[in-house]
């Protein structure tokens, strides 16, 4: 499936306010099924919700990408703070920090 595509499409057929409400609502979805005791966890529900998840937070770096070029700022990319992250991770893992 072509995500940058059919998200491109969704975010213009949405908008982008609703686009964003309707990631928080999917993330809230995914805290509702994790968060609960491992007995009683949903298997099938925990991977339909990272699903959701996945798709809505792609449209956020779609509509965040637009907002950081429209106002020329100058940031890290998200590639590399996740670099980052997971190396202080590990650092933090490895007694380092
Ligand atoms: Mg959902």
């Amino acid at each position: 499936m072509d995500m940058d595509k059919i998200c491109k499409r969704v975010i213009k057929h949405y908008g982008v306010i609703n686009q964003l409400n309707k990631a928080c609502e999917e993330i809230n979805e995914l805290k509702n099924e994790i968060d609960v005791p491992s007995d009683k966890q949903n298997k099938q529900r925990i991977v339909d919700e990272i699903a959701d998840v996945s798709i809505m937070v792609y449209q956020i770096i779609l509509i965040t990408e637009n907002i950081i070029r429209d106002f020329d700022i100058n940031e890290d990319g998200i590639d590399t703070r996740v670099d980052f992250k997971l190396s202080r991770l590990e650092r933090r893992m490895d007694g380092l920090e």
